[in-house]
């Protein structure tokens, strides 16, 4: 554990404290990675700057367009938020299946993306959700997709003591589904996950996004297969076609967790799952 924490009130303050502490300085939000990874004495800082006191990090915000989730809110406050419920049906499906309620309860959506894991579960709904990441630097912001935001397993285009301060999803009319597979239906990182968002005219797919999580060194876009699927009429035929893609784009190892084969195998039958249950739903709706 480092020597010193300090918890600015609002970022005016964050920016004036920063120039006056080491350099070796981390962000703290839940503490979840962090504090985790300075047990097992993997963290050299010589100060932690806790973030979790930033009200302006704290809410979900709605406009015309978009929805505005601060990075600082937590992962089992999302669904609090109506408009995280109304308009994010990926991210919300994807809030169960996000570690155990205690972790819920501290780690933040802006802790999930800053550690750039390939399995994180807020990201990857967010990424088929098509949102954009605001970062922050002393006053100065800059967005950019967040898909674009990994540069590889615990990597990312973050400058040093830039902040996440929100993420803005664009409000379409979309269903979806977050299937994940782990070594337990609940309660584990993911051996594969798959987040579907898919508008639909009638039984028309319009527009399609499908990310991927634990099965690349980030969190995939699966451009080729979202193409594939758009402008096709979601049915048994087009999920099929859809899973056998879907496993081209990928590119899983085997670790502790799985084998590559596996990874790839599952993801082909997580989104036709994903896919057969958003048609199983329309026909429900009749
Ligand atoms: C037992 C266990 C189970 C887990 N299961 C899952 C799971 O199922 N799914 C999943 O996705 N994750 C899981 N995780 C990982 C972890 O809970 C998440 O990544 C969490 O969202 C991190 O958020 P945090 O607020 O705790 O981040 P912290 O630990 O506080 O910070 C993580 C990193 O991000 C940086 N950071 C934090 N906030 C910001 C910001 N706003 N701007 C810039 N940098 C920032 C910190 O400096 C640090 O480097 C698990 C972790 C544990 C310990």
């Amino acid at each position: 554990m480092p020597e010193l924490i300090i918890r600015p009130r609002t970022l005016k303050e964050l920016w004036k404290i920063l120039p006056t502490i080491s350099a070796k300085r981390k962000y703290l939000a839940g503490g979840t990675d962090l504090v985790t990874a300075a047990n097992a004495g993997f963290d050299a800082c010589d100060a932690w700057v806790d973030i979790s006191g930033l009200k302006e990090l704290q809410s979900v915000k709605e406009t015309k367009t978009s929805v505005l989730i601060g990075a600082g809110v937590r992962i089992a406050g999302l669904e609090a938020w109506g408009a995280v419920r109304r308009w994010l049906p990926v991210l919300t499906a994807a809030i169960p299946h996000f570690a155990s309620p205690s972790l819920r309860n501290m780690a933040t959506v802006g802790g999930n993306a800053a550690n750039a894991s390939p399995c994180a579960d807020a990201v990857c709904a967010l990424c088929a959700e098509r949102a954009e990441v605001i970062l922050e630097l002393k006053g100065k912001k800059r967005r950019l997709p967040l898909s674009a935001l990994f540069k590889g397993p615990k990597q990312t285009g973050i400058k040093k003591d830039e902040l996440i301060t929100a993420f803005e999803v664009p409000k379409w009319p979309h269903t979806g589904a977050y299937l994940k597979l782990g070594p337990r239906a609940y309660f584990g990182i993911s051996k594969a996950a798959v987040a579907l968002a898919i508008e639909l005219d009638g039984d028309k797919i319009k527009s399609a996004s499908v990310a991927l999580a634990s099965v690349a060194p980030v969190p995939l876009m699966a451009v080729k297969t979202a193409g594939c699927i758009t402008g096709r009429i979601l049915s048994p035929e087009t999920a099929r076609a859809a899973a056998a893609l879907v496993k081209t784009e990928v590119s899983p190892i085997t670790d502790a967790r799985s084998d590559a084969d596996y990874r790839r195998e599952m993801c082909g039958v997580l989104l036709e799952r994903a896919l057969l249950g958003c048609e199983e739903r329309l026909k429900a709706e009749g």
